[in-house]
């Protein structure tokens, strides 16, 4: 059962655990990207993986209907699901489990949407809803180099990945990312890194990419329509799929609800 204010809470639990987080505190990484980091009593809901690229689902609940979380999502699909929270999809930048937090890179990427606005007001003390994590990339050591290819909203997976890799790891980072905004952690000495200024560039640059010797992991997310093109010549070059981390992060002039459900259309499809 979902609770609304006027109601007491039931003790029966959704099917995916939910962690009712707080902000601790608000960081500006670079003047479009902002550092959340949120903590609390039910932060052992959210189960980590070794994945470089974890993420977790963002609950938004609409105040007008009054619900309080942990939401019954099962329920709500059944009964009302005009009701239903939107979700949004966010990496866990870094997580801390024995401190127990974890800190979430937010694109402000303008006044529309539910999760950059909230990201950008957030204030120590708000309340976020939060389930997961999934994930699936992590760097591979067999590999012989390494290919990142990303728009804004995967920078902190990019991140997450550049952290976790040993220093004498090579390959390529190709970015489209606002000149503000190139900010990366400490990038081993063998990965280069181009930064461009438009989803056009970032695809002439994979386009015309000196291939390294050997076979690369490549990890590609970002806008839709400019991660299906990157997908065609990632193909012509032959990267073996199971090498291969390849999908939309988002898609221009949609909700993530619709970029979501066109999963299962031929327009979602990346592969
Ligand atoms: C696995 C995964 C991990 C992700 N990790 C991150 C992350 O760490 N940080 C992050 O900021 N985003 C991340 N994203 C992308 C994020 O989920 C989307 O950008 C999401 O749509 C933002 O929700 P919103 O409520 O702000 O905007 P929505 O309500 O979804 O969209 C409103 C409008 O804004 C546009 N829009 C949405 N996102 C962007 C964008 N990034 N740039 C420009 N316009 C946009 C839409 O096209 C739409 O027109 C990730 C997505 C996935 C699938």
């Amino acid at each position: 059962m979902t609770t609304t204010q006027n109601t007491p809470a039931r003790s029966a639990r959704p099917a995916r655990q939910q962690a009712i987080l707080t902000v601790l505190d608000v960081t500006e990484v670079s003047p479009r990207l902002v550092r959340i980091r949120l903590g609390g009593d039910t932060f052992d809901n959210i189960v980590s993986n070794d994945a470089t690229d974890k993420y977790v689902k963002l609950l938004f609940a609409d105040p007008a209907h009054g619900l309080v979380p942990p939401y019954d999502l099962t329920e709500l699909r059944e009964q009302s699901p005009e009701k239903l929270p939107s979700r949004r999809t966010y990496t866990i930048r870094e997580i801390d489990e024995d401190d127990k937090w974890l800190s979430i890179d937010f694109v402000i990427h303008d006044d529309d949407g539910i999760a950059g606005p909230w990201a950008k007001a957030a204030q120590p003390g708000d309340t976020l809803v939060l389930s997961g994590a999934g994930g699936k990339y992590a760097p591979s050591a067999e590999s012989d180099w390494h290919l990142f290819i990303a728009d804004h909203s995967a920078l902190p997976a990019v991140s997450s990945a550049l952290e976790a890799m040993p220093e004498d790891a090579r390959g390529v980072v190709l970015a489209h990312v606002a000149e503000a905004d190139r900010v990366l952690p400490a990038v081993p000495a063998g990965i280069e890194v181009a930064w461009v200024d438009s989803d056009e560039e970032l695809i002439s640059s994979v386009r015309d990419l000196d291939w390294l010797p050997g076979t690369p992991q490549v990890f590609a997310h970002g806008e839709r329509e400019t991660i299906k093109t990157i997908r065609k010549f990632l193909k012509e070059r032959e990267v073996p799929r199971e090498a291969l981390s390849i999908s939309a992060y988002w898609a221009r002039g949609r909700a993530e609800d619709q970029f979501q459900a066109e999963k299962r259309e031929p327009i979602g499809s990346i592969d």
